[in-house]
């Protein structure tokens, strides 16, 4: 077998091995038929609520970042779906033009106040307040309330074992794990490392 076979395969083996085992699994409909690619200089898109009449609409102008699937119990997510899927952007780039009056804060309490359509529940924009939060001056959105596509793709899922907080069964989580894993969504049961690390360094900042 030569260098190239080595590097791109071809042995029935290989073909074997790297087939998906787990595509019955469901994540999340953004991932599950496979991720649609993210497109260079994406300038944004409008982001609309499920309400059939006056929907809330959100414009955001620019590209999101660090878009993910999230097991946490808070994130809003579709009907019938394990995982949310969610990114950032720039607060700046964040603006409720239509129908802004549905909003309401779902926990004033919590870190991330998620504004969300007291018509239909659907999370429009997360924003967090607190000045002294390592992820100040970002807005958490759900990309997938776009028509748009180009929106950056996810790379990670986020707070994985949580979705068992949910109700999933912990024997599927093998699953569920192997899936992520097929899908290229390393699975992590806090954030990703990136963004573990920039909360670490912020609170080492404020240590200091
Ligand atoms: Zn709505
Ligand atoms: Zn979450």
């Amino acid at each position: 077998m030569g260098l190239f076979d080595k590097l791109f395969g071809g042995g029935a083996d290989q073909a074997i091995a790297q087939a998906p085992k787990y595509t019955h699994v469901k994540i999340h409909p953004q991932v599950d038929n496979g991720i649609p690619p993210e497109s260079a200089n994406f300038g944004g898109g409008t982001l609309k609520c499920h309400c059939t009449t006056d929907p809330v609409v959100v414009e955001i102008s620019g590209q999101t970042a660090h878009n993910h699937v999230c097991g946490c119990t808070k994130c809003w997510k579709p009907k019938g779906a394990t995982f949310s899927q969610i990114a950032v952007t720039a607060r700046s780039n964040v603006n409720v033009t239509e129908n802004g009056d549905k909003l309401a804060i779902v926990d004033p309490g919590a870190a991330i106040q998620r504004h969300a359509c007291t018509g239909c529940g659907t999370h429009m924009v997360g924003r967090i307040e607190n000045e002294g939060h390592p992820f100040h001056g970002l807005d958490f959105v759900h990309t997938e309330l776009s028509a748009s596509t180009g929106w950056a793709a996810p790379t990670f899922a986020a707070f994985v074992s949580s979705i068992i907080e949910s109700g999933v069964e912990p024997d599927r989580m093998g699953e569920i794990r192997g899936r992520l894993n097929e899908l290229g969504l390393t699975p992590y049961d806090c954030l990703s490392p990136p963004l573990m690390d920039l909360i670490a360094a912020h609170t080492a900042k404020q240590a200091a």
